[in-house]
């Protein structure tokens, strides 16, 4: 058994390396940026009114002689000489000159002359060219999530599309004798197969192509059906079946298919019979059956195998825990006004808490005794704000 640090250790060394590819800027959201973001000019480009009035000069009450507008969008014809103003909107380029804008909420127009009612300091209403960022800003860097406001500031800086890692083709196997598909009707003895939904969901949210198949505990089906999934995937995740049960047939299969088995059992709870391991550019993970477990680590290990690393932080708990002895353990958790408050679960079979959690909270191993106010580790679930 290894721990979970050195498990996360193996798996980003051997962590997926998918090269770049260029998606559409409103398909990017959740995927990883391959490269810096650059701009290539200030924000804003050029010097523009913040608002409906007049662009003068000087600066101050006036009067100044008006003549002639400056629309959004058009590049005013000339610049603007001592003692002139020109009408201006919103957004719109400031010609040469402008000293200040006047809002027209501030002016007095009597034919061709214009004054203040309330005086335009130097400078006032200008938008000035490159006061958000100048042009060679770093906007992103490689290896940041691509989040729905960054669209639009990438747009805004001239972005259609983004360069991100390609990611793989997955492939998910359930396995076990007892599962039933939902939607079909319940049998006796069998339950409904529920730990491919949620992972579909996460892994396409990331950019992945994602195929789900189910076999029952047979060896020779097992083994035909992860040797033709193998054949069209990047990444295989099998769920159950790689335990000691004599009919988890899962290990044995890869193994007989030439994987590289580099962890074999995590000293975690839930999720000890994690399995991860390599075959040329192939990866495989035997994700445990029972729901909480197998969500528990694709959250921290599949995630981070595909770029998305765990990013632990430490809160402050809202209540005690303790613990008598045992393993290293992630717990469901959520923010409350005092802190972190952990969410029980009567077992690793039992997802029921999850919906409700922003994260996991991280407990060491051996014997706990935790206060409150005493800090944890904390990692946010790939569905919380948090
Ligand atoms: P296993 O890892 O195959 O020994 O399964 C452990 C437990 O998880 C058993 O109670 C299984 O019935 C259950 N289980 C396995 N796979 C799934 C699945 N895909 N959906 C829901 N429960 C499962
Ligand atoms: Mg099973």
């Amino acid at each position: 058994m290894i721990s979970v640090d050195e498990t996360l250790r193996i798996v980003e060394a051997n962590r997926w390396q998918g090269g770049c590819e260029s998606v559409p800027l409103a398909s990017s959201v959740g995927r990883i940026l391959a490269e810096d973001i650059v701009a290539s000019q200030p924000s804003p480009p050029f010097d523009n009114s913040a608002m409906d009035g007049y662009a003068v000069n000087p600066a101050g009450s006036g009067p100044w002689r008006l003549s002639g507008e400056v629309m959004a969008g058009t590049a005013p014809a000339t610049g603007l000489q001592s003692g002139c103003a020109v009408r201006i909107f919103t957004g719109a380029m400031l010609p040469s000159g402008t000293a200040a804008v006047l809002p027209q909420e501030n002016a007095a127009v009597d034919s061709d002359s214009l004054v203040a009612t309330v005086e335009a300091r130097p400078g006032a209403f200008i938008r000035e060219a490159g006061e958000e960022y100048p042009a060679d800003f770093h906007l992103a860097r490689a290896g940041q999530i691509v989040n729905p406001p960054m669209l639009s500031s990438l747009a805004a800086a001239g972005y259609a599309a983004l360069p991100v890692t390609r990611m793989p083709s997955v492939a998910i196997l359930s396995t076990g004798s007892e599962l039933l598909s939902p939607g079909s009707p319940p049998e006796p003895a069998k339950i409904f197969e529920s730990n491919s939904a949620t992972l579909v969901a996460l892994l396409q949210q990331m950019g992945c192509v994602v195929v789900h198949e189910q076999v029952e505990d047979d060896l020779t089906k097992t083994s035909t059906a992860i040797r033709r999934l193998l054949e069209s995937c990047d990444l295989l995740l099998t769920i159950g079946g790689a335990s000691v049960g004599d009919y988890d047939f899962v290990r044995q299969v890869m193994l007989a298919e030439g994987f590289k088995q580099l962890v074999g059992r995590i000293a975690v709870r839930p999720g000890r019979p994690t399995c991860f391991g390599i075959k040329g550019d192939k990866a495989w993970f035997g994700l445990p059956g029972n729901p909480m477990s197998a969500l528990v680590m694709f959250s921290v290990f599949v995630r981070a195998y595909l770029g998305h690393a765990p990013n632990f932080q430490m809160r402050r708990l809202a209540e005690g825990y303790q613990e008598e002895d045992g393993r290293e353990r992630f717990i469901p958790a959520r923010h409350v006004e005092a802190g972190l408050e952990l969410l029980p679960t009567v077992g690793s079979h039992a997802t029921f808490s999850l919906p409700r959690a922003d994260g996991l909270a991280r407990l060491p191993e051996g014997a706990v005794k935790l206060n409150v106010g005493d800090a944890v580790q904390f990692i946010a679930l790939p569905w919380s704000p948090a």
